[in-house]
């Protein structure tokens, strides 16, 4: 059954999503080719704690760390590694809070310096795709608009893989709620979106084919062509009119602004 939350109750879960965001945002500062996914995790580790929250996946389901950490052709739910970034590399960092009683839950694919043309297109239209998605996040829509969204723009305009196994989901006092919320579908189709509920939108696109495998780790999801794949996502509650995005990634845009620009100066 879906959860839905009060005003109040959404008010408690905007700060849980932008602590997240705010963590995401100080990982942005730091990371560079040379830096560990590992020392990343341990930074947002403490930075969560520090902020008198709980990184929400550490021990879920006896999940090590704090944050995945997926590499290029890691879609989602990878270990940190002691393995040092490299210039041309993107890592998906998700991560997640609990605050107050609530989660939040936000993920974002940065570029570790400079990347190609063909991956930057496929972190912007991912992003995108988010954003699409959102829209269509609305009181009296149904989940198979948002799901639609995502998958037209990705898959149809851009010929990406929609990866099936992995969806976004209801958010709340428990870090996976119903509804479940896939990134493919049909419009008119699934839950009915009423005021209140909250949800993680989180589209995974691969480069290639939507295709996935299980590393031998037991967790980490990878593309089976071996080609780069991109996972952004964001918390929004359900309203009239338009979402109400609780997560915020303009923090993590300055921040990528600034690397460049520093980079540039060089
Ligand atoms: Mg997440
Ligand atoms: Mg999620």
């Amino acid at each position: 059954m879906v959860h839905y939350k009060s005003k109040a109750e959404i008010e408690l879960m905007r700060e849980s999503s932008l602590l997240v965001s705010k963590t995401l945002a100080e990982v942005a500062k730091i990371i560079r080719p040379g830096i560990s996914t590992f020392e990343l995790d341990q930074f947002a580790d403490t930075f969560i704690k520090d902020n008198g929250a709980v990184p929400s996946f550490k021990g879920y389901q006896d999940f090590p760390y704090a944050c995945c950490m997926s590499v290029n052709d890691a879609v989602v739910h990878g270990f940190p590694t002691k393995d040092a970034l490299k210039e041309g590399d993107i890592v998906s960092v998700d991560v997640g809070v609990f605050k107050n009683g609530f989660h939040g839950d936000s993920a974002y694919t940065f570029a570790v310096g400079e990347v190609s043309a063909e991956v930057k297109q496929l972190l912007r239209v991912t992003k995108e795709s988010l954003y699409k998605g959102i829209e269509k996040a609305v009181h009296g829509n149904r989940v198979g608009d948002i799901a639609y969204a995502i998958q037209h723009y990705t898959q149809k305009e851009h010929g990406y893989g929609v990866v099936r196994e992995l969806v976004g989901h209801g958010l709340g006092r428990k870090l996976h709620e119903e509804p479940q919320v896939p990134n493919y579908g049909k419009r008119g189709t699934g839950e009915k979106l009423k005021e209140g509920m909250v949800i993680a939108i989180e589209p995974m696109i691969n480069m290639g084919t939507k295709n996935i495998y299980h590393d031998k780790d037991g967790w980490t999801i990878r593309t089976e062509d071996g080609k780069p794949a991109a996972h952004y996502e964001h918390n929004v509650a359900i309203q009239r009119g338009k979402a109400d995005i609780l997560s915020s990634f303009a923090e993590i845009e300055a921040a990528e602004r600034a690397n460049a620009n520093l980079s540039s100066d060089y």
